[in-house]
């Protein structure tokens, strides 16, 4: 990645990588879905990236996602949203975003259903899992995810269609490789089980300093955001 780079120019570079590294686990680049973490980027540059080629966008934050979908940023890809959940904003993005990543508790999945049974519709989500047992990261512990999976039984209006995780470190590739494989792990030996409204497609993981390590450990989904934007700038905290 490079801050001199255009987007179009950083995101073929991301595809190279993702096709190398897709290659070398014996998969083809068409069976990855890149998403593109557009999160502090403008309508523009997001319309930028989709011009390029990017077919999916994800949002992290609710109110950022409904004010650029608003000036229909999105238009002609995806949209995922792949940050933390409230219960309170379910409802403005039930029906909107193809794809929750990151649904976290059973109260949450329960949320969901019922937003989406309003709506007449079944919405797409992941389980997100925390993988590195940290405080301070959302996500279920891996040995809740089967009693989870179990709960999406009872709630028609749901589809769990994978897991999603992020890592304790992000930036470099290698040492998040355990964490990769324990939940790729957890993608098979689910997937092997039946559950009512699950059905195990996606593995949601790597970001951009790891996403080529997550493809080798079995990610079909990889959530990349600064290796295709450049670095975001934090606004400066008010004391
Ligand atoms: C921002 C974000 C990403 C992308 O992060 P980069 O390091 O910029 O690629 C991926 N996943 C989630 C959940 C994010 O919030």
């Amino acid at each position: 990645m490079s801050e001199n780079l255009s987007i179009a120019e950083n995101l073929a570079l991301v595809r190279a990588n993702i096709a190398r590294a897709a290659k070398e686990s014996g998969r083809d680049e068409k069976d990855i879905l890149l998403i593109g973490a557009t999160k502090m980027n403008d309508a523009d540059r997001v319309r930028q990236a989709i011009r390029a080629g990017l077919t999916a966008c994800g949002e992290n934050r609710v109110q950022e996602l409904l004010e650029k979908n608003e000036q229909h940023a999105y238009d002609g890809a995806a949209l995922h949203f792949i940050g933390h959940l409230q219960k309170n904003k379910v409802k403005y993005l039930v029906g909107t975003v193809s794809l929750i990543h990151s649904v976290d508790s059973v109260a949450l999945m329960q949320e969901i259903s019922r937003q989406a049974e309003k709506r007449s519709i079944v919405q797409d989500i992941l389980l997100e899992v925390n993988s590195g047992g940290e405080e301070s990261k959302s996500g279920f512990a891996p040995d809740e995810v089967a009693a989870a999976l179990d709960a999406a039984g009872a709630l028609p209006a749901i589809r769990v269609r994978g897991l999603m995780t992020i890592p304790p470190i992000c930036r470099y590739g290698e040492e998040n490789l355990p964490y990769f494989q324990l939940l790729k792990q957890l993608f098979v030996d689910n997937g092997e089980k039946k559950y009512d409204n699950v059905r195990m497609d996606f593995l949601s993981m790597g970001m951009s300093g790891d996403y080529e390590a997550a493809i080798s450990c079995g990610a079909n989904m990889v959530r990349v955001g600064s290796a295709i934007f450049g670095q975001r700038v934090y606004p400066a905290k008010q004391s």
